[in-house]
């Protein structure tokens, strides 16, 4: 079951968003059949309801992979960028999962060293993410939403790589193409206020409410 249960900075702020739980189900499903469709396979089996998916049941490779299409975030302050920058070419970078060390950036080297994923694994999971930034950029802006940038996890089943995990306001970073408002979890992290409002308008401008 997907709870309104917020958290950001690795749990050290909590609070909840009024039915982010069913905007981050019903999102995530939408987009992973969209993915599917591409031919992008995901843990998706089906939506029970608002709140409830069956998935199939994964061993999550302990990265988050994150892909960048423009500055902003961990990326604008670790290297001094200003957040909306566009970026000469989609960053992807690999955090390691894990919350007791914070999820620190690593790369393939160090995750192939610490046997965190195999290198055949990895190529598979870059190809994968970068054909799903691909999707979801022309996806959302199309609704007049500029993907800035995003985390996606995937798991191991039954000898393959696929999706997993979530993709929505908390794991994406949304902002209007026109006004460049904030219109994801950061207005949660950064105390910015009208959180709920926010995932509401993403819900609606991709047709969900
Ligand atoms: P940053 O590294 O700039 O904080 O985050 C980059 C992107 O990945 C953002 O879209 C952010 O929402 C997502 N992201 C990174 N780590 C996490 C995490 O632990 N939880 C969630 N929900 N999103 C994350």
């Amino acid at each position: 079951m997907i709870l309104d249960d917020a958290t950001a900075f690795n749990g050290l702020k909590k609070g909840t968003i009024a039915n982010k739980g069913i905007i981050n189900n019903r999102m995530t499903n939408f987009l992973f059949k969209k993915l599917e469709e591409s031919g992008i396979e995901t843990h998706l089996i089906e939506e029970i309801n608002d709140r409830d998916t069956i998935v199939k049941k994964v061993e999550i490779v302990p990265l988050e992979v994150i892909i960048r299409n423009i500055a902003a975030g961990s990326f604008s302050k670790k290297y001094g960028v200003e957040e909306g920058k566009e970026l000469k070419c989609t960053v992807l970078e690999f955090s390691y999962k894990n919350d007791e060390l914070g999820d620190p950036l690593l790369n393939l080297a160090h995750a192939y060293a610490l046997e965190l994923v195999t290198p055949e694994e990895a190529a598979h999971i870059s190809k994968m993410a970068y054909h799903i930034n691909d999707v979801l950029k022309k996806f959302f802006i199309e609704k007049n939403l500029i993907l800035v940038d995003f985390k996606i996890e995937f798991g191991r089943y039954d000898g393959r790589i696929i999706l997993a995990d979530e993709i929505s306001p908390d794991t994406c970073r949304l902002w209007d193409k026109d006004t460049k408002e904030k219109l994801d979890k950061d207005r949660f992290r950064r105390d910015m206020g009208n959180v709920e409002d926010a995932y509401i308008e993403v819900a609606k401008r991709i047709g969900l409410v």
